[in-house]
């Protein structure tokens, strides 16, 4: 009997989901992240482990870790982290997007606070990293896997498309290498999944890991979850119900609309084209709580369409499906009848997936064939039945959601290799 083992950094919480070669969960381990610091992920990553009986341990054949997109760090030739990681949420790269949209093509999607490439330059100009001093810059997955095999600096392509890596040519591009100082070594970036080394000798000792257990290249949160899907043919998509509605689609053909904030990784041979709304379940929350949710959605006949034309946002502003950042919530007029007043919710957001959808056809992605739902809303019966009503497609929930499982999937893939 043979395992791999998948750990996912999220945002809040670390997790490890051990996998057979059927796909079976065989082991999992969670544990909450006090702080998004090396040692706390390095704790938690130890922790993890021996949370994992013995029995599947001693028989893991490869490990991959996802991390939190554009989380990144800069470490010495040792590994040792030289400043504190600049988390995905950090903002303070705002201040150098002029400077980035001097030397970056137009509309590349590193033009962002939140990419990696702009914390890296605000980091490098603003004296947050020591000058002068030859580092390397990587993301939290290739930090946190080089702690299992110790190859600096080694990377994914999902992890370093916001770094600026171009995921067609397969290298950076040229424009990069003149923005980002000599003393900073990038990653050497392979394909998710490729075996990067087997596992240090003393870590394999300690955790009774077998010394041909291969360490392979991660991926990032969402992609993990992604890859937690049955989801593999172009045509067939992931919905992420949870606080925001995140829609991912596979297609044969590479799409990119800064306007909208879609664009895509690739895939193996294919492309993961995606785009985030800011509608969504936390509006839901905002008048009901999850068990009333359940019950008033028993309640609703999904075969009939709602008249009701709502955009339920928190806030105003939306990016897509359509960009409007002045976009104001639209909730009325609230029926008195609670059931009525969630099926306008649940058509609305329905709708605006459907039209999310569109605009990822209408960008060029591969027709929809398919949708997986995944997060809080995907169990909703009643919502899969609108929904499926409002897409024209079959609506189906995935069965595995995790991102441990995806990463767990995805070391299984480089097992061999
Ligand atoms: P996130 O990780 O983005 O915070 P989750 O995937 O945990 O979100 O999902 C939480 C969301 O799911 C909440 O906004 C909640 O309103 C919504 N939700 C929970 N249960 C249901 C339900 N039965 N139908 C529709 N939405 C639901």
């Amino acid at each position: 009997m043979v395992f791999d083992l998948g750990f996912d950094f999220g945002t809040s919480g670390a997790r490890a989901i051990a996998i057979d070669r059927s796909g079976t969960i065989r082991a999992r381990a969670q544990t909450p992240l006090s702080a998004q610091t090396p040692e706390v992920w390095r704790d938690a990553l130890f922790f993890l482990l021996e949370q994992i009986p013995i029995a599947v341990r001693s028989h893991v054949r490869a490990i991959a870790i996802d991390g939190t997109s554009s989380t990144g760090l800069a470490c010495d030739r040792a590994g040792t982290a030289i400043a504190p990681p600049i988390l995905y949420n950090d903002r303070r790269a705002a201040a150098i997007l002029d400077r980035l949209r001097a030397i970056a093509p137009p509309n590349h999607l590193t033009i962002s606070a939140s990419s990696s490439l702009a914390k890296l330059l605000w980091a490098c100009h603003s004296g947050y990293f020591a000058q002068n001093t030859p580092l390397y810059f990587l993301h939290q997955a290739d930090w946190i896997a080089f702690l299992l095999h110790g190859q600096l600096a080694i990377g994914d392509y999902h992890n370093a498309l916001k770094l600026g890596y171009d995921p067609e040519t397969l290298c950076y591009p040229d424009w990069l290498f003149d923005a980002v100082p000599a003393a900073i070594q990038l990653p050497e970036i392979v394909a998710p999944g490729t075996k990067i080394a087997t596992i240090r000798k003393n870590i394999g000792d300690r955790f009774r890991l077998p010394p041909d257990c291969a360490i392979v290249a991660g991926t990032t949160d969402s992609i993990a979850a992604f890859l937690a899907s049955p989801a593999r043919q172009p045509g067939e998509a992931v919905t992420s119900l949870g606080s925001t509605l995140v829609l991912k689609l596979l297609s044969r053909t590479r799409i990119d609309d800064a306007h909208f904030g879609i664009y895509s990784h690739r895939f193996g041979d294919l492309w993961l084209a995606g785009g985030a709304s800011n509608a969504g379940g936390a509006v839901l929350r905002q008048f009901f709580g999850d068990r009333q949710l359940a019950e008033l959605s028993e309640q609703i006949d999904p075969n009939s369409a709602s008249p009701l034309d709502y955009y339920p946002l928190l806030e105003p502003g939306e990016r897509f499906p359509v960009n409007d950042p002045e976009l104001a919530p639209r909730l009325a007029p609230r029926p008195e009848s609670d059931v009525e007043f969630l099926h306008g919710l649940l058509e609305s957001l329905a709708r605006i997936e459907g039209r999310g959808y569109q605009c990822l056809q209408t960008s060029g992605a591969t027709p929809l064939t398919r949708v997986y739902s995944a997060g809080g809303g995907a169990q909703n019966r009643t919502w899969s039945a609108i929904r499926q009503r409002c897409l024209g497609v079959e609506v189906v929930a995935s069965p595995q959601t995790e991102a441990a499982y995806g990463t767990a999937l995805l070391a299984a893939s480089g097992a061999g290799s």
